[in-house]
């Protein structure tokens, strides 16, 4: 088992990762939310079963915010850095920013999803499948 630690800007919020589910759980997520939430063209997301993850001493930093009725972003309250998605979609989900782990290199993206709704300002030259808006079986994100 491999465990990769991860955190805030401000390192306030603290986080692990234990035995991540592997190659087919990362997305580059361009939806509209994402963008606004994280002030980026899109979002990088390793998407981990919640009991792989674990928040370290970080409760008293931590805040969620409800984007939407399904979907909840968790951020730290102290440097504002935005980490963390649950949605009663994927109830048993925690999808944490890549972004934020100390150790990145194992994680390979597998897709854009939302690729519809991407900033017309940056351009995608990789070869990773595109999926649309209206491919997301759950599109509470968007
Ligand atoms: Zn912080
Ligand atoms: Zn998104």
């Amino acid at each position: 088992m491999k465990i990769y630690k991860g955190s805030c800007l401000c390192g306030k919020v603290r986080f692990t990762i234990n035995e991540p589910s592997g190659s087919d759980s990362q997305v580059h997520c361009h939806c509209r939310l994402c963008q606004r939430a994280h002030g980026a063209a899109f979002v990088t997301w390793v998407c981990q079963k919640s009991e792989n993850f674990s928040l370290d001493n970080s409760e008293q930093s931590l805040r969620w915010y409800a984007s939407t009725n399904e979907g909840r972003r968790g951020f730290c309250a102290h440097c504002g850095s935005t980490m963390f998605f649950r949605s009663s979609f994927w109830p048993d989900e925690t999808h944490v920013t890549l972004a934020n782990l100390h150790e990145q290199d194992d994680f390979k993206v597998q897709a854009h999803i939302c690729y519809d709704t991407r900033a017309s300002w940056v351009e995608v030259k990789d070869e990773l499948p595109r999926r649309m808006t209206s491919e997301l079986l759950h599109a509470d994100d968007v």
